[in-house]
């Protein structure tokens, strides 16, 4: 018999999944389906990497998507017996600061949470309620993208709104929580010391954020309320001043809808290049436009970090980790090319290798890069919730 663990991500159109044994960092299966319904498309792939064939199965929904993912894992693993589901849920509100494993009363703490986050958590909380359905009887554990950020000292958990909106919920919840969790732990793995210090890890992807970690632990963060605010992404705003808003909607009409379009689809990398919303496309497409759009991500960064050193009271790490944090050398070069009054100096053929430490050795503050591992974080409380992992799951 083979035992594991699944971990589901369940986006909006999407479904990605890992499969992971019940010891070790490897996954046994990786795989996403994309754009979920008729024309989706669904990728296995086995723990080198290399393609593994999928059963034609029914890709409609998320749930006939579900059965067709542990149909088509039964193909190389016919014995597969699933302990335990692990979940990624974007928001798990004031209610949580660790994964919980779920129950019919923690989805009815969850659905409300929606209207902080309805892009993701209607989505996040269906793939749960598919996977209760399909596998009866085996615990699912859901692991929130907020849940790290919730020791935050007040004054970076509040806004200088009247008292009553904070008692309602309308806090700086901040989001990435488990890559920052990820990057935290390998950080006490590699470099112990370090890791005691003040730390700002950059999560740079489609989606981009910074944390600031004072012995491991998250105090601040660069998103708030919901994932559009700090620095720019690729199709979303990044920190705006809210009058423009008033403006839009006073003014020009707009609608919530409208904005919501515009500040999640339509703005970020993609809105003022006016090309794309992928950084390597950008930095391939050498336009005005596409220049002005990485020039504004590199000087946001830079401003974001300022704030992150400050909240910490000075830097002793920057770590990079995301799709951009992970790969671009043109974009860490640009980030680090102006920070020397932090002791920040990269050696460039270190960055050029995309090296784990890319600092140069006489530089005051190290900088490194740490690839993330989202999947391997909920893998793990899904082993704690089994009782053979370290942490507890309540
Ligand atoms: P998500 O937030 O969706 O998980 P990723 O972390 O995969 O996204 O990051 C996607 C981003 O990383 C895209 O903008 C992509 O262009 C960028 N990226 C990936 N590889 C490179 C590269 N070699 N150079 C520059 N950008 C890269």
């Amino acid at each position: 018999m083979t035992q594991a663990i699944l971990t589901l991500n369940a986006g909006s159109s999407s479904l990605k999944l890992a499969l992971y044994p019940l010891t070790g960092d490897r996954p046994m299966a990786t795989g996403l389906v994309d754009a979920i319904g008729p024309a989706a498309v669904f990728r296995l792939k086995g723990p080198f990497g290399q393609e593994i064939p999928t059963v034609a199965g029914d890709l409609s929904t998320h749930a006939a998507a579900l059965q067709t993912v542990v149909a088509s894992l039964r193909g190389t693993h016919p014995d597969l017996t699933l302990l335990c589901i692990g979940h990624r849920v974007l928001h798990g509100g004031d209610h949580f600061s660790a994964p919980v494993t779920v129950t019919e009363d923690i989805l009815a703490l969850l659905d409300p949470l929606a209207a902080f986050a309805p892009l993701h958590q209607p989505h996040n909380l269906a793939g749960i309620r598919a996977a209760m359905a399909a596998f009866p009887g085996v615990p699912q554990v859901a692991c929130f993208d907020t849940a790290f950020h919730r020791h935050h000292p007040w004054v970076n958990d509040a806004f200088a709104l009247p008292r009553a909106f904070y008692d309602q919920g309308v806090r700086r919840y901040g989001f990435h929580g488990l890559s920052y969790d990820h990057v935290a732990t390998r950080l006490r793995e590699i470099a112990p010391q370090l890791a005691e210090g003040r730390v700002v890890v950059a999560h740079l992807g489609n989606g981009a954020s910074m944390c600031a970690l004072q012995d491991g632990r998250s105090i601040a963060s660069t998103m708030g309320f919901t994932a559009l605010d700090g620095l720019p992404m690729g199709t979303r705003s990044g920190q705006i001043d809210p009058g423009v808003l008033l403006y839009l909607m006073q003014h020009r009409g707009m609608s919530g809808d409208e904005i919501s379009d515009l500040l999640y689809r339509r703005s970020g990398l993609l809105g003022i290049s006016g090309l794309s919303s992928d950084m390597r496309a950008l930095e391939a497409a050498n336009t005005p436009e596409a220049r002005q759009a990485i020039d504004y991500f590199v000087f946001s960064a830079q401003r974001e970090l300022g704030a992150m050193a400050a909240a910490l009271g000075g830097i002793d790490a920057l770590v990079f980790c995301g799709g951009i944090g992970e790969n671009s050398r043109l974009i860490r070069e640009r980030i680090c090319e102006r920070l020397g009054w932090m002791g920040i100096e990269i050696d460039h053929l270190r960055n050029s290798a995309n090296a784990t430490v890319i600092s140069s050795d006489f530089a005051r503050t190290s900088v490194m890069i740490i690839p993330t591992n989202e999947e391997l974080v909920i893998a793990r409380a899904a082993r704690a919730a089994l009782g053979i992992g370290e942490r507890s799951v309540a």
